[in-house]
């Protein structure tokens, strides 16, 4: 047997941990996830994440990677072989594309229309791109005019679109943005961390060069891996560069290798995927093709419809004015006179255990958000938050005014 006396008496003893870690696990076991994501966990996810531990380059692992590579095609509607999940939350989706996309001479024009817009402005300055911004005002969608004049103006290397800005409730339109993009032979990132499977989406016939969404959203897996998917002039791009990609983490070419895309013929170790994460994707994408991404859609449109009814009906006011600009994935409402946001979610989640959101980056403090994806886009749960809304608004028009 090791003798640790001495050791620990000469590194001054053995610091305590504390006391709060040793108490027994606790998770809320019936909250309601009714926010911008994540989202509830089926059954079906809960039990595949339940499962013992395989390696990272276990044959078992390769294949269900490869099932997941196959369902990521067809939720994104694309043939690209560089289609696979990243080891990290939504954030990763948009650092890698930018990362493997823009060289440090590059202009990348970014449109800004809420929070996500902001966090790709920073990561651009960060990696040394040159930015240039075409700012709207927040629910609004970018126009093609006002889209093309800032391509003509700005002559960028790579654009930055958010198809659904989960800070406002806004769904940007996406159809000939492509076309425009081409015609000034630039290549076009779209962010749908917060749409995908749950809003139409092709990538492949709107042109759109590299995409991400997020797993623990509308596909209904836990968060911490990010699809994403580069297309073949995308792929150009990322083999013509100049300087290798930034970070090695987020490299497109390493990770194409680990997850087969390029099917070459050695499979290199690149990280450690989290097996427990893959069983999880890999379910919450077999279910959502099992349902089928056309009825995933209608289900996602018929809960949005019945929420949207249920605010207007109630006099709330939606926060994205024209309707076909609205997300059916999450819905903003504007935070009405006299209510306190903060004080609003807060009784939700204490006395109805559902969370609703507030506002985000720019829109903090002005609306509530409400999600309805994967899962949880059904009838009944807009019944639950449309009556523990009514409980809480009351309660808190009450409290404000005393
Ligand atoms: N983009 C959008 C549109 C999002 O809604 C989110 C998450 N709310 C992200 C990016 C970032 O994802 P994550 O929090 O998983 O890093």
């Amino acid at each position: 047997m090791q003798n640790y006396v001495s050791i620990i008496k000469n590194n001054g003893g053995i610091k305590p941990v504390s006391d709060e870690l040793l108490l027994p696990l606790i998770v809320p076991q019936k909250r309601l996830l009714l926010g911008p994501g994540p989202s509830n966990l089926s059954e079906r996810v809960i039990r595949a994440i339940s499962n013992p531990l395989v390696g990272h380059m276990h044959a078992e692992t390769f294949k269900m990677m490869d099932d997941i590579k196959a369902g990521l095609q067809y939720v994104f509607q694309t043939n690209n072989r560089l289609t696979l999940a990243i080891s990290a939350s939504g954030h990763s989706g948009m650092e890698a594309c930018l990362a493997n996309l823009l060289e440090p001479t590059d202009t990348i024009l970014i449109i800004k229309a809420g929070l996500w817009g902001e966090r790709a402005q920073e990561m651009s300055e960060r990696l040394g791109a040159h930015v240039e911004t075409l700012t709207i005002p927040l629910g609004s969608a970018v126009t093609h005019q006002q889209f093309e004049s800032a391509m003509k103006k700005f002559k960028p290397a790579v654009v930055f679109l958010t198809h659904s800005e989960s800070s406002t409730g806004l769904k940007q339109p996406l159809i000939g943005f492509g076309d425009i993009v081409r015609r000034y032979e630039a290549l076009l990132i779209v962010d749908a961390v917060a749409s995908l499977g749950g809003e139409p989406f092709f990538m492949d016939a709107w042109k759109i060069d590299a995409a991400y969404t997020g797993s623990q959203k509308v596909i209904g897996a836990p968060p911490g891996l990010t699809p994403i998917s580069l297309n073949s002039r995308a792929e150009r791009k990322l083999l013509l560069r100049k300087n290798k990609v930034p970070v090695f983490y987020w490299d497109m070419k390493e990770l194409g290798n680990y997850w087969n895309c390029f099917k070459e013929p050695v499979r290199r170790y690149h990280h450690t995927i989290s097996a427990t994460l893959v069983y999880g994707l890999r379910e919450g994408l077999a279910q959502l093709a099992e349902e089928g991404l056309e009825s995933s859609w209608q289900r996602h449109a018929v809960a949005a419809k019945k929420l949207r009814e249920g605010f207007e009906a109630r006099g709330l006011e939606l926060f994205v004015k024209e309707p076909e600009n609205r997300l059916n994935t999450i819905t903003a409402i504007v935070v009405p006179p006299g209510v306190d946001c903060q004080f609003v979610t807060r009784r939700m989640m204490e006395k109805w255990n559902i969370e609703i959101a507030g506002g985000l980056g720019p829109t903090a403090g002005k609306i509530f958000r409400i999600g309805l994806m994967g899962t949880n886009a059904n009838l009944k749960n807009v019944d639950d938050v449309l009556h523990a809304l009514d409980d809480v608004l009351k309660y808190s028009t009450r409290h404000s005014r005393l």
